[in-house]
């Protein structure tokens, strides 16, 4: 059984943190959001999280040497030996080229929403300040507003959701991330899903395919 090494793609709010939580506990692999590792660095104000934070507030994207620094440190940690599911990251060609010379991606999986449909997911998202659990103000309510159903911490949300900032994380996307299908698709580990259908099904379409490529086994 060879290592599931797998990369999600998708515009900002198509649910790549959500679909890589539920798999990383399904199969106990290592869950890696470059954004949530810049975020966990703003909050803590070390050198990097006061570099990346203006960057992050606009929208734009990290230097592509300081995420390389960052995903080369993070993958040679031991859990990663067997596999590990890359959220936010790569997000440039020279992320894509940086990361293959220090491993390889067996799944690419893309996943597709409609523009507007993620510019509400987006600006109606909120995250527990504590343990990461992800809600939507109408399609994932937490029981009692305001409060995480896991933790009882604060749900907050975070500051590049405002519409203004979404719009441009669309336009970076678009121009800097979205070759990287074509740079997948030719290397054949490019895999579709539609991310439009609820949270469920599109979980047990990405399970079918990462199973179908016989990447991975069942933790439970
Ligand atoms: P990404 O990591 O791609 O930016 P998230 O996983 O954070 O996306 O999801 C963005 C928002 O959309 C969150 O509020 C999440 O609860 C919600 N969401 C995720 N998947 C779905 C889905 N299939 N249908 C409706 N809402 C979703
Ligand atoms: P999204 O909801 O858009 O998927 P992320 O949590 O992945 O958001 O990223 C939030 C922000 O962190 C990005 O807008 C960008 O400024 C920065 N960031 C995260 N990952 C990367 C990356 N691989 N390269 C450059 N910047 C990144
Ligand atoms: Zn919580």
């Amino acid at each position: 059984m060879s290592r599931a090494k797998v990369v999600f793609l998708g515009a900002p709010g198509t649910g790549k943190g959500t679909q890589a939580k539920k798999l990383s506990a399904k199969y106990g692999l290592p869950h890696i959001s470059t954004g949530d590792i810049l975020r966990n660095a703003v909050k803590m104000g070390t050198d990097l999280g006061m570099k990346a934070k203006s960057i992050m507030d606009r929208g734009e994207l990290v230097p592509d040497e300081v995420i390389l620094g960052i995903i080369k440190n993070r993958l040679a940690k031991p859990d990663c030996k067997k596999g590990f599911l890359l959220d936010g990251f790569p997000r440039t060609l020279a992320q894509a080229e940086g990361f293959d010379r220090l491993d390889s991606v067996n799944c690419a999986i893309q996943i597709d929403v409609p523009s507007d449909v993620l510019v509400k997911r987006l600006v109606l998202r909120r995250t527990c300040s504590s343990c990461g659990a992800m809600y939507h103000l109408e399609y994932h309510p937490p029981r009692v507003e305001g409060v995480c159903d896991i933790c009882g911490a604060a749900l907050v949300q975070r500051e590049d959701d405002s519409e203004s900032v979404v719009k441009s994380r669309f336009r970076v996307y678009v121009e800097k991330t979205e070759p990287l299908i074509g740079y997948y698709r030719q290397k054949g580990v490019l895999y579709n899903v539609d991310g439009n259908q609820d949270i469920e099904t599109v979980f047990s379409e990405i399970v079918q395919i990462i199973e179908a490529a016989g990447e991975v086994n069942d933790e439970g």
